[in-house]
């Protein structure tokens, strides 16, 4: 069988496949505002959030922006803190709408560091927002955001977070941690396809929200919450997937929020140690290495490309690259949703199968 293994799109159960094939239904009647009710309170239980909670069809990259535009205004100075490629996305959108970002980078690999966070904010106390990313897919590395949060709330500012390929596999208090805003996407862990930002905004969210001047008009909070309110979104939204996500949320909650976080931090383990038993080192620095994704650092004269090609052509084994300065330098397994140690499992004996072929020579 095939084993697509890439941080997103994830394979989808067959239950989940089978709802996206459903009749339409009129948005604006009462069985669609019974799934979105349904959907909003189940996914608040797994954002472990009392706050509202929104779903905006289109991409995480949209969710992104939404956030952005909803939170901030031109000229407001923002903290961002990045340690990847997805971290620059999000400055890179914030800067498009004019806010002034101030960079705060770490090496590709590595974890942000709070005390650092701490300094930056001390340095320029006219910063009002923090961007982080929980779960750096493009690196495989999961920032410390219990810590990261503590500094940023100590400071008083608002905590933007981007949970796209964490929230939902990886233990993630939205509340207990203060995050003020907090997106994610259907097609990362949440055994759907593509279509969905799902979207947290707090209290301090709200307010922001309030003195938000950047433009927006698709993208809108206080137009969705109103729409919420009657069990509508503002706009058509993608109907299938919400039937989708109504059977995935259902199957999640069913296993259990702390089952999935443990079969993640399962295959996060098994997908390291796999790795270094085959002479392969993960590229994320020790201790923050991601339970969603493990990216792996070509050695020993390993051509990553050539290793993918053969993976997916002779193996039916489907994982990724590296993004941009990380092209050719790693390649990355994802193990977030639908996914067991077992398949880990296989993508690792079928790597081990196809290294020699790909110039890798171990010690
Ligand atoms: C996938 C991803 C994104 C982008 O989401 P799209 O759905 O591809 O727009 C942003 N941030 C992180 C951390 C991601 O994993």
């Amino acid at each position: 069988m095939k084993q697509l293994r890439i941080p997103g799109p994830t394979p989808c159960p067959e239950e989940v496949l089978q709802a996206m094939g459903w009749q339409m239904i009129n948005h604006r009647g009462p069985e669609f505002a019974k799934i979105l009710n349904n959907v909003t309170a189940k996914l608040k239980q797994l954002f472990q959030t009392k706050n509202d909670v929104f779903l905006l069809s289109g991409s995480g990259t949209g969710g992104l922006e939404a956030v952005a535009v909803n939170t901030m205004s031109p000229g407001d100075k923002v903290l961002s803190v990045s340690i990847g490629v997805f971290g620059e996305r999000f400055a890179a959108i914030a800067k498009e709408f004019g806010a002034e970002i101030i960079p705060l980078r770490f090496e590709w690999g590595k974890a942000a560091d709070p005390d650092a966070i701490r300094k930056a904010l001390k340095a320029d106390p006219e910063i009002k927002t923090v961007l982080v990313t929980h779960n750096e897919t493009s690196t495989g590395v999961t920032n410390d955001l219990a810590s990261i949060s503590s500094v940023v709330k100590e400071a008083g500012k608002l905590l933007v977070v981007d949970a796209i390929s964490s929230l939902g596999s990886i233990d993630l208090p939205v509340d207990k941690w203060h995050c003020d805003v907090t997106v994610t996407g259907s097609q990362k862990g949440w055994m759907v396809p593509p279509g969905l930002a799902m979207v947290s905004v707090s209290q301090e969210g709200w307010q922001a929200n309030q003195k938000a001047k950047m433009p927006r008009f698709y993208w809108d909070f206080a137009k969705a919450k109103s729409y919420l309110e009657k069990g509508q979104t503002p706009w058509t939204p993608v109907v299938s997937v919400f039937f989708a996500l109504e059977v995935a949320l259902d199957m999640m909650l069913k296993e259990g929020m702390a089952n999935v976080f443990a079969r993640h931090a399962r295959m996060g383990k098994t997908a390291r140690e796999g790795i270094k038993s085959l002479g392969l080192s993960p590229f994320a620095e020790e201790g923050y290495a991601s339970n969603t994704v493990t990216s792996v650092a070509a050695s020993n004269g390993l051509d990553t490309k050539k290793m993918l090609k053969i993976l997916r052509e002779e193996h039916d084994v489907v994982l990724a690259g590296g993004q941009q300065k990380l092209d050719g330098q790693i390649f990355r397994i994802g193990h977030l949703g639908w996914a067991t140690e077992d398949d880990v499992k296989e993508v690792i004996s079928a790597i081990k199968k196809v290294l020699p072929q790909a110039g890798f020579k171990s010690n």
